[in-house]
């Protein structure tokens, strides 16, 4: 029988408050403080879609007024960051899962071939694990689909990515690289400009986030 393509579910964030922070983020005007935020508002968001259909098991307790039985998150959870904007993502993933396990990932281009290559990685145990690989800008999709080789390459065998914007383009490096990758963005934008910046986009999130 032929094998059916898998073709990479695409999320897009549908939430009033999400389009109300996104275009906070994305006007020119915003400083630094303030722009800190509202990437922590949004990646909060982001973090409870990606994590909506995570199993649960039963747990048997009791309240102060009589046992029950309740429902727990059955697996690890482990967010990988790739250095440095994914870092801006981080906090909510902590703050909303206190068991939260963080690996690093660190990519830099190389200027001959411009193929994205790790410089670090730091990751802990990834069997069993969702793994959530998080990268403000999907932009050409070569330091995702990397980063992402790098954590399956590890033992990651559920991982997902999240975004605050994604550009059709690099949505279609992913789907090609890993189809299976579910994507989770904020937006989806028009297109990359030249200098493959996301257009609207929000610019450079690096330099936004800390004032560089
Ligand atoms: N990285 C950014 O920070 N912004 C873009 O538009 C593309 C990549």
């Amino acid at each position: 029988m032929a094998k059916l393509p898998v073709v990479m579910p695409l999320h897009v964030l549908s939430h009033p408050l999400g389009a109300h922070v996104l275009t906070h983020l994305r006007d020119k005007t915003t400083k630094p403080a303030l722009f800190r935020t509202l990437s922590y508002q949004i990646s909060l968001l982001l973090a409870l879609e990606a994590t909506r259909d995570l199993a649960t098991h039963e747990k048997a307790i009791e309240t102060p007024m009589e046992p029950t039985v309740g429902r727990v998150l059955a697996k690890p959870l482990v967010v990988v960051p790739i250095l440095r904007a994914g870092l801006g993502m981080l906090q909510p993933f902590h703050d909303v899962f206190p068991d939260v396990s963080v690996g690093y990932v660190g990519l830099e281009r190389d200027h001959h071939t411009a193929v994205a290559r790790s410089y670090y990685c730091k990751l802990p145990p990834l069997a069993g694990a969702r793994v959530i690989v998080v990268d403000p800008m999907l932009a050409t999709g070569g330091s995702a689909a990397q980063a992402v080789t790098v954590v399956k390459a590890a033992g990651g065998t559920e991982v997902v990515f999240v975004c605050i914007v994604a550009s059709p383009e690099g949505v279609a490096v992913m789907a090609a690289a890993h189809p299976e990758v579910a994507v989770y963005t904020g937006a989806l934008d028009r297109a990359l400009n030249a200098r493959k910046y996301i257009l609207p986009g929000l610019g450079d999130f690096g330099d936004r986030l800390y004032g560089t």
